[in-house]
């Protein structure tokens, strides 16, 4: 039976839930809105499978990815839709196309996000786009499964951890599913997520109320973390709210992403999932099939492919993965898994678990959304701090040059 001994122990894939036969098993959020599971010792066989099936008791090797590429979705309107080079809906439209099925994170009604999936290539839309927040696996490896042994392709998409819980719950290997995973930051709170957007309708009351009456329901509407209208690289978050009576939009947040409080929060590593400061699946440990990511550095290593509208990294793992990034790919360059590295070191490296995010917690009750902010400002580097990163950057590279 499975014991997690500390919060690191789990990454809330949900494997473990849906293997056990007695369905003693059940999620529950802790303080920090992450789930984790409780075993109702009474019902509880001690039949070991929640243990077999648990990405974090079981790793598999580490890899390096068979090639490397950048690359990108010709459909313009599509890439600016996705979060970097729209590789994805290629991929999911070919399953589509030959009558299969396909998982992925969607936002459900309350702006949470969880996986679903989908039959039909006009459904792709709910898929596209990083959604920075922890999903909600649900019975999503029961449905793969089911469907694999209907006979019917499926695509399986998801953050690394995913994955490997997703791969270790089927047991065996089937000819007719493809994974995607992708490189992966870290998966921040639902809780912060769901206190923010609280905190953005509550900061956008006044604007309700000029266009209707103050009873009406007002709502998100829409959320685009990486909004290009700015461009890939200088991307923004973009929330729009809706007057439920007057189904009146407006714009809540259009700002660029350093800017953003909650991507601020997320890159700074206050609340991500503990389990992502000792991720169990990065450097090619998930097995997935083929591992998606935005091409961060392209300008410096292939500037002519580079027009600001998002490139791919596809990092291909097995032949499985090649023969269908090659049959539905058709832009695109081989480049090498160093230079991928350099641009976007989370292939490798698990973000620091700093004092920071002990803090942010323990003030996090009392101040809420605002301690984002309140710990963001102590972690900026004083400008002296600055003048000597920037020194010391400097003299590296003259004893660099110098051979020293
Ligand atoms: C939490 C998170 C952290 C990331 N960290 C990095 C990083 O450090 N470096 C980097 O280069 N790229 C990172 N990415 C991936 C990147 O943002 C793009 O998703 C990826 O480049 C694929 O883009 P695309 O244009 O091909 O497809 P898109 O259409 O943009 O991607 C959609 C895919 O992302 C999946 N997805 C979206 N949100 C989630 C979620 N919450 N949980 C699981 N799957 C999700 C969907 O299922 C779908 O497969 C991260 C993504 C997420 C969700
Ligand atoms: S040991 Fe078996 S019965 Fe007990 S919780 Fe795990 S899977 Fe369920
Ligand atoms: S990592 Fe997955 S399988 Fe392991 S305990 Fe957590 S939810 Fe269960
Ligand atoms: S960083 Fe690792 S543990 Fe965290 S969500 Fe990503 S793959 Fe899972």
């Amino acid at each position: 039976m499975i014991t997690i001994k500390e919060k690191k122990d789990c990454c809330g894939c949900n494997a473990c839930v849906q293997k056990c036969p007695r369905k003693c098993i059940e999620m529950k959020a802790d303080e920090e809105g992450f789930l984790y599971p409780i075993i109702n010792t009474k019902l509880c066989i001690d039949c070991g499978l929640c243990d077999k099936v648990c990405p974090i008791i079981n790793n598999y090797e580490e890899r390096k990815p068979l090639k490397v590429f950048a690359s990108k979705n010709t459909n313009d309107e599509i890439r600016i839709k996705s979060a970097s080079g729209g590789i994805f809906s290629l991929l999911a439209n070919k399953i589509l196309k030959d009558n299969g099925v396909v998982f992925g994170a969607v936002f459900n009604k309350k702006w949470q996000v969880e996986h679903n999936y989908i039959q039909k290539s006009e459904d792709v839309y709910h898929l596209r786009g990083s959604k920075y927040v922890q999903s909600q696996i649900n019975d999503s490896f029961k449905n793969v499964e089911m469907f694999l042994k209907e006979g019917k392709d499926v695509l399986f998409s998801g953050t690394p951890c995913q994955i490997a819980g997703l791969k270790h719950y089927l047991i065996k290997d089937y000819e007719n599913l493809i994974t995607v995973d992708l490189v992966c930051h870290g998966i921040p709170s639902p809780l912060i997520w769901n206190d923010y957007l609280k905190y953005i309708l509550d900061t956008n009351k006044d604007l309700n109320k000029i266009y209707s009456s103050e009873k009406d329901e007002f709502r998100i509407s829409s959320v685009n973390f990486r909004e290009k209208e700015t461009g890939w690289k200088r991307y923004s978050v973009k929330i729009t709210g809706e007057n439920k009576a007057s189904k009146r939009s407006f714009t809540l947040v259009n700002e660029p992403g350093y800017n953003n409080i909650f991507m601020n929060g997320f890159l700074k590593d206050l609340y991500l999932r503990p389990s992502c400061h000792f991720c169990p699946a990065r450097k090619g440990k998930s097995g997935s099939d083929i591992t998606i990511a935005d091409y961060w550095g392209i300008e410096r290593i292939k500037p002519e492919f580079d027009d600001d509208k998002g490139v791919g990294l596809v990092m291909v793992n097995n032949e499985k993965g090649l023969n269908i990034f090659s049959e539905v790919v058709s832009e695109k360059i081989e480049t090498n898994y160093n230079d991928a590295l350099t641009g976007n070191p989370s292939i490798e490296s698990s973000p620091v678990l700093s004092i920071y995010r002990y803090e942010f917690w323990s003030l996090y009750k009392k101040h809420g959304i605002s301690t984002i902010e309140m710990i963001c400002k102590k972690m900026r580097p004083s400008f002296i701090n600055k003048l000597l990163t920037s020194y010391k950057r400097k003299i590296k590279k003259i004893m660099n040059l110098c051979g020293l």
